[in-house]
């Protein structure tokens, strides 16, 4: 499959990684939005929000847990920071592998546009 995301998890494309276990993988933003801005991203593909099932309430869930360690980690869980995923066009999804952004080291702001 012509997937960026799964040649990421594949190691065929190269990603700073922060944090990978058998269902999911972290890695720093190519192109950040914030001083700190990662991807959490399920190793399964799944193309939008729209084709989850019941049977991945565990790796949806595991994919907010690896995203709340790594901002502690990062040290931004105090101060605060976003989670979003985007769906479709018009929620702004640009690769088809559903994935977790977390920014964080600056105010931001609302509505997101
Ligand atoms: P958008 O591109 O509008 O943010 P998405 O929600 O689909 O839409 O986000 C895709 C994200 O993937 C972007 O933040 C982009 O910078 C990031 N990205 C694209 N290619 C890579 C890559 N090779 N390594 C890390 N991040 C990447």
């Amino acid at each position: 499959m012509d997937c960026l995301f799964c040649k990421i998890v594949k190691g065929d494309i190269p990603a700073t990684v922060l944090f990978e276990d058998d269902d999911v993988i972290a890695f720093e933003d190519i192109m950040p939005q914030a001083p700190t801005h990662f991807l959490v991203i399920p190793k399964r593909h799944i193309s939008t929000l729209n084709d989850l099932t019941d049977a991945d309430a565990s790796v949806v869930g595991k994919l907010q847990i690896t995203a709340a360690k790594i901002a502690k980690q990062k040290g931004i869980s105090d101060a605060g920071y976003r989670v979003a995923m985007n769906c479709n066009e018009m929620g702004g999804q640009t690769v088809y592998h559903i994935h977790m952004h977390v920014l964080g080291g600056r105010a931001m702001t609302w509505p997101p546009g």
